[in-house]
């Protein structure tokens, strides 16, 4: 590979690597080379598994997705672990789902290495926003819609506290993840803030992945349009006029058709 993995020193390097929405084809070229590459590979829930299979055989696989009762393992252990092999002389392959610096906690995984003395590198990924809006032809801008798109989560403390005000409406995208068991409380404060209940909305779930469904409505409309449809997580929620557009419109799926 050009970047040949670090093989002199004593420490290890841990590579923070984006792993896209979930198409392998959608992953960097540095990213399949660290994957194909990787002797240990420490990965998160949200990786797709036909990436994983991209690891040649005898690749140490690592999950840190789910444990015992479906707890994630804690984010100071993740470090830790991530801190101990690099230290043992082993590179590490921490590959995350679509961008590692987009609420992907790859800012405290980078932090504590670097604190412990471990060589870092970041390798970015198609966040879920992107791969999202393009496999839904959904333009997060447009000269006649949007010059201004946000990236919020919407599954943190004290959701209704975030001052959100501004974020989304005339001119603006708001891209909203981990929004799908707020949607309510979403639909809700961004009403109070004074958005429009007509304002057009798309949801959309497993994007970029063969089960992709790229539902439409109105702010008003979107905790029934959860609720009716059953959307699940891994989702965004994507609130603008950019939304309504002709190409988007043709890419959804008709929400007559959900029974
Ligand atoms: N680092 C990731 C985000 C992790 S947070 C990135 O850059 O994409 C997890 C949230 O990302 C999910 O709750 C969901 O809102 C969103 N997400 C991740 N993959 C997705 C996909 N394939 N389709 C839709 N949303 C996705």
């Amino acid at each position: 590979m050009s970047h040949p993995m670090n093989e002199c020193s004593d420490i290890g390097t841990v590579y923070l690597v984006g792993a896209g929405p979930g198409d392998p084809d959608l992953l960097t070229l540095r990213a399949a080379r660290l994957v194909m590459n990787a002797k240990i590979l420490v990965h998160d829930g949200l990786v797709d598994p036909s990436i994983l299979e991209l690891a040649r055989q005898g690749t140490r696989m690592i999950s840190v997705a789910k444990r015992r009762a479906h707890h994630t393992m804690p984010q100071e252990e993740i470090n830790a672990l991530l801190i101990r092999e690099a230290l043992a002389g082993h590179d590490v392959v921490r590959l995350k789902g679509g961008d590692p610096f987009i609420f992907g906690r790859g800012g405290e995984e980078a932090e504590a290495c670097r604190a412990a003395g471990v060589p870092v590198e970041v390798v970015p990924g198609i966040s879920a926003a992107m791969g999202a809006a393009a496999a839904a032809q959904i333009p997060l801008t447009h000269r006649e819609g949007a010059s201004i798109v946000t990236f919020v989560a919407g599954q943190c403390k004290g959701l209704t506290e975030q001052d959100w005000v501004g974020l989304a409406g005339k001119d603006r995208t708001l891209v909203i993840y981990m929004g799908v068991k707020t949607a309510p409380q979403i639909a809700e404060k961004l009403m109070a803030d004074g958005l429009a209940p007509d304002v057009p909305v798309a949801v959309v779930e497993n994007a970029a992945r063969s089960d992709m469904r790229v539902l439409r409505t109105a702010l008003a409309g979107l905790p029934d349009l959860v609720i009716r449809a059953k959307v699940k997580s891994p989702a965004l929620i994507i609130i603008g006029d950019v939304t309504a557009r002709e190409d988007s419109v043709l890419a959804a799926v008709a929400l007559e058709a959900i029974p």
